[in-house]
């Protein structure tokens, strides 16, 4: 394994990392795992408390997933989706368009959560193209602030994160940005730039990247009325929420709220292979229709568009669904996790928690980011045992939903250890100890 550590140092360049960091430490080489375990090179076993960057919905090596995987290897890899089909990609549209809010009936595949956002701007903006007249002139979006649907241009343009988004400023789109939760501000970005919109984009209920960001009761279906009201599409980014994550299917589900557009990604294979969807509506599609040469076609795709394997496991993973009744047995589960959060968030490390389903978000009190406290707390659960990553100083909990309610509690107390853990030595921290000095001095 040292040589694969080696290769690593030498070769590979991690996301989202700082690489001078990385190359100073022992990575973890995961090489196995189960359940809700992930074994390290060193048979070092972790709870996997971030269901693997919030996509494992099942568990690791799920019997059913794992079959249905082996079974499309036997058939075929990969063929291609243009021009061509298959029998798993037409299966698995139609179980999605069944299982989704009413209304969405068309599946365009992709391969990632960013794509199925590209997928989704570009379909909104030539859908008004498509129609002509003074509908042309809807060629831009309004996001959310904080808001987050991926790292590719199109993505980032209607990105709302700083720290991921800022750099890359002359290279994007302008979008308009409204508060997020806040409808009044939504109306008021929809009446000023009413005509030259072409759709609003939200994660619906709870903005993931943000830090786990809940909206009030009633704010999505609300942005779904004054969308109607402004003749305005409504993109719902459900490649977090999507697959049980906030207690239901879909997140949408519980404003009763469709979207035109729906972009599904991360939980979509169960966590086991990349693939993304982008649901739209009979009439989004049906304004695509028309000769080869009226050039309404939408001129997008990638090479392992829809790939078999990964269908495959998508179709495994909503077998799954069904077979445990996956969604029925989260609820008691769900119930127990708010009520230890009560206890967490009573910890005077903490300042706040948020909770969706199996969605949280612990602030935590200490608020000078130098400290790199999300960071630390991290670190402690990893000597722990649990695998938990944090988004800036927000500690985030995401298990996968077949976790057990004892490994639940473990993951729960883990991080409570942890985050008690990681504060002492910040206090003694002399650097922060001479600024506050200075402060002081600077007072008086
Ligand atoms: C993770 C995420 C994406 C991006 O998905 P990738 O597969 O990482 O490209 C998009 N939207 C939301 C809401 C996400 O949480």
């Amino acid at each position: 394994m040292q040589t694969a550590v080696q290769l690593d140092h030498d070769h590979v360049w991690h996301p989202f990392t700082q690489q001078r960091d990385w190359v100073s430490e022992q990575p973890q080489m995961i090489v196995r795992a189960l359940g809700t375990e992930l074994i390290d090179s060193e048979g070092n076993r972790y709870l996997d408390g971030v269901s693997s960057l919030w996509c494992n919905v099942h568990g690791h090596r799920h019997p059913v997933i794992d079959q249905a995987v082996r079974d499309q290897l036997e058939r075929v890899a990969h063929s291609t989706m243009l021009g061509l089909s298959h029998p798993g990609a037409a299966e698995l549209a139609y179980r999605l368009a069944e299982i989704a809010p009413p209304g969405l009936e068309r599946v365009f595949y992709s391969d990632s959560g960013s794509t199925a956002a590209e997928v989704a701007l570009k379909m909104a903006f030539q859908y008004w193209q498509h129609r002509g007249g003074q509908h042309v002139r809807r060629t831009s979006f309004v996001c959310l602030q904080d808001a987050y649907h991926g790292d590719t241009i199109g993505a980032v343009s209607v990105g709302g994160i700083d720290l991921f988004h800022k750099a890359f400023g002359p290279l994007l789109f302008r979008a308009h940005q409204a508060l997020s939760g806040d409808i009044d501000d939504m109306e008021r970005v929809l009446q000023t730039h009413e005509e030259e919109l072409a759709a609003v984009i939200v994660e619906p209920l709870v903005q993931g990247a943000a830090g786990i960001i809940t909206h009030p009761p009633g704010y999505l279906r609300a942005v779904r009325e004054l969308c109607d009201r402004h003749g305005v599409l409504l993109i719902c980014d459900e490649v977090a929420t999507g697959f049980g994550r906030t207690g239901t299917m879909f997140a949408c589900e519980q404003e009763g709220v469709s979207p035109d557009l729906m972009c599904l990604g991360k939980g979509l294979t169960g966590g086991y292979m990349p693939l993304a969807a982008t649901l739209s509506t009979e009439k989004i599609y049906a304004a695509f229709l028309g000769e080869h040469e009226d050039q309404r076609t939408f001129f997008h795709g990638h090479t392992y568009t829809g790939n078999p394997l990964a269908c495959a496991a998508a179709l495994g993973c909503l077998d799954v669904f069904e077979m445990e009744r996956t969604l029925v047995r989260l609820r008691p589960k769900i119930r127990l996790l708010t009520e230890m959060l009560r206890a967490v968030e009573s910890m005077p490390e903490v300042a706040e928690v948020r909770q969706r389903g199996f969605m949280v978000g612990i602030d935590l009190s200490e608020q000078d980011p130098t400290l790199r406290m999300g960071h630390r707390v991290v670190h402690e659960a990893r000597e722990r045992g649990v695998i938990i990553r944090p988004l800036g100083d927000t500690v985030v909990l995401m298990p996968p939903l077949s976790i057990s309610k004892v490994d639940l509690r473990r993951l729960v107390e883990v991080t409570t250890q942890s985050i008690r853990a990681a504060q002492p030595v910040t206090k003694l921290d002399p650097a922060a100890a001479g600024r506050a000095q200075a402060a002081l001095l600077e007072a008086a």
